[in-house]
């Protein structure tokens, strides 16, 4: 063999070489219960996280809860976490009292809250939390006697009080009570300032980042998500960040004025990038290889044909010149992280 051929066949290998930071152990469990950005409402945005082996989850927005446990039970995902303790329920149902302790609200837009409003009846004493922006919406819109019973802790009127509010201060982190995790939140600019939100969830000194609807920081004339990226730069170094959950919304073409605070492909590997040169300026073009990115929010299309998920994934992929690992969820599919 020449030089030249053991040196493209010795790169070509090395390429398709699972990075590192896939051949570590996993630290999280995610089960998502929803993962479309809109259309279904049996499969809005919904992802429970728990650390490896624990059976106390958070759920990340509560777009849709019963559809998706009732989904996760029969691919066989809450096996092992609802127990024969639990048997004096269905699967689903042990899983929304007895073992999601918290929810986490990245905004208060329906599709991310329907499920934990439906369920609130049926649902067990937990909190909720979110920044203040996001409280006080549920507050007085929803769980205020006029859309749906007071079942929090705040408001005007009878308070049922089942759910305790929890305001969280951006880049402050606190513990998820009833779960092994804390967490800390960071500011998103969600169209024309709407406020949205990224939660640091850690455990035992790793993290995941669930970023709610997001626009870029172009389009957004913001610096949210550059912060954002800086601050999480180093976990991304060291390999203590395992996964990004972050939208694609739209597909490439969509014009600016049309995202509504949304991400498309392109505006998401741009994202990327200015992640990349602050995780590695000397070499950003390798500073993400292997990252898990979870794309989530993907709207479906009414259209006929391809599905708008896999017309995503097709565009992430080919503009991919980072090595990034892009999953798609699958609702009540495990993603060990
Ligand atoms: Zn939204
Ligand atoms: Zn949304």
């Amino acid at each position: 063999m020449s030089l030249r051929r053991w040196i493209t066949v010795t790169l070509t290998v090395s390429a398709c070489l699972t990075p590192l930071a896939a051949l570590a152990e996993p630290a999280f469990l995610a089960i998502p219960l929803g993962t479309s950005g809109g259309l279904y409402e049996d499969d809005l945005s919904s992802y429970l996280l728990a650390p490896k082996g624990s059976g106390d989850f958070l759920a990340l927005d509560a777009g849709t809860l019963m559809a998706g446990l009732r989904k996760a039970a029969q691919l066989g995902s809450l096996d092992g976490i609802v127990t024969p303790a639990d048997g004096d329920l269905i699967p689903a149902a042990a899983m929304l009292q007895r073992h999601i302790k918290a929810y986490l609200i990245s905004h208060p837009h329906l599709d991310h809250l329907a499920g934990l409003v439906i369920n609130a009846p049926d649902d067990a004493k937990k909190d909720i939390l979110g920044t203040g922006p996001t409280i006080d919406r549920i507050r007085d819109h929803l769980f205020n006697w006029q859309i749906w019973p007071a079942f929090g802790s705040e408001g005007s009127g009878v308070l049922l009080g089942k759910y305790r509010y929890v305001r969280l201060v951006p880049a402050v982190a606190v513990p998820v009570a009833g779960t092994g995790m804390t967490v800390e939140p960071f500011a998103l600019s969600h169209a024309d300032g709407y406020p949205s939100t990224a939660f640091l969830v850690s455990a035992n000194g790793a993290h995941v980042l669930y970023c709610g609807d997001t626009g870029p920081d172009a389009v957004e004339k913001s610096d949210r998500l550059q912060q954002l990226w800086r601050r999480i730069a180093p976990l991304v170094r060291t390999g203590a960040l395992k996964a990004i959950f972050i939208e694609a919304s739209y597909p490439d073409g969509t014009p600016d004025t049309r995202l509504f605070g949304h991400l498309t492909p392109a505006w998401l590997m741009a994202e990327m990038h200015v992640l990349a040169a602050a995780v590695d300026p000397a070499k950003p073009a390798t500073a993400l290889q292997g990252l898990t990115v979870v794309v989530t929010h993907v709207k479906p299309s009414m259209k006929a044909g391809m599905a708008a998920s896999a017309r995503i994934m097709q565009q992430l992929q080919s503009r991919n010149d980072l090595g990034v690992h892009f999953v798609l969820p699958e609702q009540g599919r495990r993603l060990a992280l």
